[in-house]
């Protein structure tokens, strides 16, 4: 049985760097392709107001090899900074490992504005696994699974040449951002993880790339599950008026999640099931936008 990182619902532990690090580093130097020259850590990451962080380091060196094999046949390759600093000879988007200080406006991972590299914040990664976990009827996420979809869903965003989102200070800016091409950069990014997860895990030669697929199909299953427990089971009576607070999207550059999360399933499954959930989902906000009571005294 293949063993992934645990999904521990405690706040990630430090970790060194593992007997992996010569593996990546010869695989990081074996990567020729098209990525920007590796920025200096200390500027790319402290001139946006946040810090660099060891937390999680093994986890995300994990990660990154899965995701780099179900990328295998792209031009994108993510090499984790902490290996590569220094070298001119490695290419590929370095994957920097944040913090901050403030409880601004944030993301478990993001391509920030004005770097092609990924910033992956361990601590809102771990908050936010652990928080839609929680709770009757749900299903413990996976921290690496869901994060492996993650970053396929940023290396979309390199690929398509888009940012995700502007740093200032320690947090997620909405300024300067316009709104309808945000939404669009965010749709677009998910396409691209939704159309390899589904060509991976359907390939006709069963392997580690698409086994890989599957476990991180299952995590949105499970994921989308559990969105749906949180809105039917904690929410009672959101569902019938289309609450704005859970079927509305909370920020202006990333559109509701369980909504994306949902267009994601429904991109690769296209069952009548996805499709219902989703259509479920659209016509509960619909609602919110037209509100009505949800009784009337004759
Ligand atoms: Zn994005």
């Amino acid at each position: 049985m293949m063993q992934y990182p645990s999904s521990s619902s405690h706040r990630p532990e430090a970790t060194a760097i593992g007997p992996s690090g010569r593996w990546w580093r010869a695989a990081a130097l074996s990567v020729l392709l098209a990525g920007a020259p590796l920025a200096g850590a200390v500027d790319v990451v402290t001139e946006r107001g946040y810090a660099g962080t060891t937390v999680d380091q093994q986890l995300v060196e994990a990660v990154l090899v899965r995701v780099n094999r179900l990328l295998s046949d792209t031009a994108i390759r993510l090499v984790p900074s902490w290996l590569s600093n220094g070298s001119s000879t490695v290419q590929g988007f370095p994957v920097y490992l944040v913090q901050s200080g403030l409880k601004g406006a944030e993301t478990p991972a993001a391509v920030p504005f004005g770097c092609r590299c990924v910033f992956v914040n361990p601590f809102v990664l771990a908050d936010w696994v652990k928080n839609n976990s929680k709770g009757s009827g749900r299903l413990d996420l996976d921290r690496g699974n869901f994060l492996t979809f993650v970053l396929l869903h940023e290396a979309g965003h390199l690929a398509k040449l888009t940012s995700a989102a502007v740093f200032e200070n320690g947090e997620m800016s909405q300024l300067n951002v316009d709104p309808s091409k945000a939404k669009a950069a965010e749709e677009e990014a998910d396409d691209f993880a939704a159309e390899l997860l589904k060509r991976r895990a359907r390939q006709a030669q069963v392997n580690d790339t698409s086994l890989d697929a599957n476990w991180v199909v299952n995590e949105l299953t499970k994921l989308s599950w559990n969105m749906q427990a949180f809105r039917s089971l904690d929410e009672f009576g959101a569902f019938a008026v289309g609450k704005p607070s859970v079927f509305f999207d909370n920020g202006y550059t990333h559109p509701n999640l369980a909504w994306r999360i949902l267009r994601v399933n429904n991109l690769i499954q296209r069952t009548k099931e996805t499709q219902y959930l989703l259509d479920a989902f659209d016509d509960a906000r619909r609602r919110g936008t037209d509100p009505q009571p949800l009784y009337q005294r004759k």
